[in-house]
């Protein structure tokens, strides 16, 4: 079984520095999951927030944005090297372009690559080139990249670990009364075109992104998992133990 695995930039963002434990647990999950059989490919968002760890300029400025990934980019990709060194895995660097999916010819260039990576037991860790590319940077915060690599790739389930822990009948950071939604087999109209609410400075996606990027994928007939990053034990329990306790999942 193929699966994506999205973090969100919140996650891995922490007083403005990276999340070092989390990322660990993040790492952790992944060694567990390839013990289990899984082929993962992992669609990491967090340069800009590593970056800034380095040269802290104005984030509000999509210039400096697009800079501070450029620095950020390789020093976190050198954090994830040494996590995974720690359980044995070699992960790699896979940069897209937004553009890459509109061309059947890197798509499939780029298919080979991943393939042949994940052949070899490497785990690729995907993410869009904010220097050349910034609409992720703008909207999307990696939610509807993701949810491409994991069509074009052949996923059959894409997981996104947010700042969120489930998909709700309203945003439970403003209503207290807010349910859950266990499973989601539809999304409405008024949902996918709902205004983007990004709650900080780190957060371009917003719940709307993630409810996009569902709706993709269950039109190709995939599925998605909502979950928290925070803490890994409901992603944990849907994966590996097949339980069902928290988070969203979508599937037609
Ligand atoms: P991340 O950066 O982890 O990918 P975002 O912060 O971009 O996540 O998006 C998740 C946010 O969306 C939540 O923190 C929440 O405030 C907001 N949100 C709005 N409506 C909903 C909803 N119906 N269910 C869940 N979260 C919602």
């Amino acid at each position: 079984m193929r699966i994506v695995i999205k973090v969100g930039s919140h996650v891995l963002a922490e007083n403005g520095s990276v999340a070092k434990e989390r990322m660990l647990a993040l790492v952790e999950l992944i060694a567990d999951l390839k013990a289990d059989g899984k082929e993962i490919i992992l669609v990491s968002s967090g340069a800009v927030s590593a970056g800034y760890t380095q040269l802290p300029l104005d984030r509000s400025v999509l210039a400096n944005k697009q800079a501070l990934a450029a620095i950020g980019q390789p020093l976190l990709l050198k954090m994830y090297q040494e996590k995974f060194a720690k359980y044995n895995i070699l992960c790699s660097q896979v940069l897209f372009s937004a553009d890459v999916f509109s061309s059947t010819k890197h798509v499939n260039n780029a298919k080979v690559a991943i393939d042949t990576l994940l052949e070899n037991a490497v785990v690729p860790i995907i993410n869009e080139n904010d220097t050349v590319s910034v609409e992720e940077l703008v909207f999307g915060d990696n939610d509807r990249l993701s949810a491409h690599v994991a069509h074009y790739f052949d996923a059959s389930l894409l997981v996104i670990l947010s700042d969120i822990d489930a998909f709700y009948d309203k945003d439970p950071n403003r209503y207290e009364d807010a349910k859950r939604r266990a499973v989601v087999h539809t999304i409405l109209d008024e949902e996918l075109n709902a205004e983007h609410t990004p709650n900080n400075e780190f957060a371009t996606g917003g719940i709307v992104t993630k409810l996009q990027s569902a709706d993709f994928l269950m039109k190709h007939g995939r599925k998605m998992f909502l979950a928290s990053g925070f803490n890994l034990l409901d992603v944990r329990s849907f994966l590996l133990d097949q339980k069902h306790m928290g988070g969203t999942l979508f599937t037609s």
